[in-house]
């Protein structure tokens, strides 16, 4: 399972904590925060950890 520590972009309200996630691959370098800014999953993540991936 592809799993790293959160990661949040500035331009979000959510974060991400799972690799395969469309969203949180796509945010850019310049927006890119390490943890989770207090912010909720992501539901594409949240998705994805549901089914283990
Ligand atoms: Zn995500």
């Amino acid at each position: 399972m592809p799993r790293k520590s959160p990661w949040h972009s500035v331009k979000e309200d959510v974060h991400h904590d799972n690799t395969e996630c469309n969203t949180g691959n796509n945010i850019e370098a310049e927006n890119l925060r390490q943890g989770t800014g207090n912010k909720p999953l992501c539901r594409e993540c949240a998705d994805l950890g549901a089914a283990g991936r």
